[in-house]
C-alpha cells in the first residue's frame, strides 16, 4: 500500500472513532439520583432519561448509592449521570465509583448534583475537580462566557445570561475550563469581578469528567445553550 492509501484508512478509522465517541447509541448509562430539600432531581432525571431514550442509550435509573459498590453493574456502565446534592458515600461506594471512572467509565452532571455531592469524600472531589462553596445573593442575573470557542463541546454556543444560583467554586488547577462567570461583588465586595469556572472537563485515569455548575431550577434546562452544553457533555464523557 502506498502512503496515500494508508493515510486514507487512518483518516476513516479516526473519523469512525470520532463519530462513535459522539453517540450514546447502545451505551449503558446509569442515571443516579437522591432527593434533597433544595432541588428537583426527579424532574431532572425525567428530562435526561427522555433524551437518553431518543439517543437509543440503555438507561438504568437508580436512587440507591449501593449501585456504585456493585462491581458487576459498574463494569457494564459507559456513563454515569449523577444528581445527588450533599449526602455521603461509604468507603465501598466511593471506591466502586472512583475505580469505575479510573477504568474508563465517564461521569457527567450539573450544579450541586455533581459538585456538591459528598462533602466528606475527598477522593470523590479529587475526581470531579471542584466543589461548590457559595452562591452569593441566591438567584441572581449573571453571564456565562465561553473561554475556548473552538472546542467541540462549546463550538457555536454563544455567551448567554440567566437568572439562577451563580456557583462560586473551589477548583482543581488541573481542570480544562470551558466557560466562566464573573461575580458582581454585591454581597461579598472583595470577590467583585472574580472569574470562576462554570463548565469544565477533566480526566480521572481513563475516565472523562464533564461538569456544568448551572441547574438550580428545572427551567434552567429550558435555556437552549444550557441544554446543548449539558447534552454535548453527556456524549463526550461516555466511554469510547
Ligand atoms: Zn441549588
Amino acid at each position: 500500500m502506498n502512503n496515500i492509501v494508508i493515510k486514507l484508512f487512518l483518516f476513516l478509522f479516526l473519523f469512525q472513532n470520532l463519530i462513535n465517541a459522539q453517540s450514546l447509541e447502545n451505551k449503558n448509562v446509569l442515571v443516579i439520583y437522591q432527593l434533597d430539600p433544595y432541588h428537583s432531581p426527579k424532574l431532572f432525571v425525567k428530562r435526561v432519561v427522555s433524551w437518553l431514550e431518543v439517543q437509543k442509550a440503555h438507561v438504568i435509573v437508580s436512587n440507591n448509592l449501593n449501585s456504585y459498590s456493585n462491581k458487576e453493574l459498574m463494569d457494564s456502565i459507559d456513563l454515569v449521570i449523577q444528581t445527588v446534592t450533599m449526602g455521603s458515600l461509604n468507603s465501598a461506594q466511593e471506591k466502586g465509583l472512583t475505580n469505575a471512572i479510573k477504568s474508563g467509565t465517564g461521569i457527567a452532571g450539573s450544579h450541586g448534583g455533581l459538585a456538591d455531592s459528598f462533602r466528606n469524600n475527598t477522593l470523590y472531589q479529587f475526581m470531579i475537580g471542584g466543589q461548590f462553596v457559595s452562591h452569593p445573593g441566591g438567584n441572581v442575573n449573571y453571564t456565562v462566557e465561553f473561554t475556548k470557542p473552538k472546542n467541540d463541546l462549546t463550538k457555536n454556543i454563544k455567551n448567554f445570561n440567566l437568572n439562577s444560583e451563580q456557583y462560586y467554586m473551589h477548583v482543581d488547577p488541573y481542570i480544562n475550563i470551558l466557560a466562566t462567570t464573573k461575580f458582581s461583588g454585591k454581597e461579598f465586595p472583595w470577590i467583585k469581578d472574580q472569574e470562576i469556572p462554570v463548565c469544565w472537563t477533566k480526566n480521572f485515569g481513563k475516565g472523562k469528567v464533564f461538569y456544568l455548575s448551572i441547574g438550580h431550577s428545572p427551567d434552567n434546562f429550558d435555556i437552549p445553550e444550557v441544554w446543548e452544553l449539558l447534552t454535548r457533555g453527556f456524549k463526550w464523557a461516555s466511554k469510547n
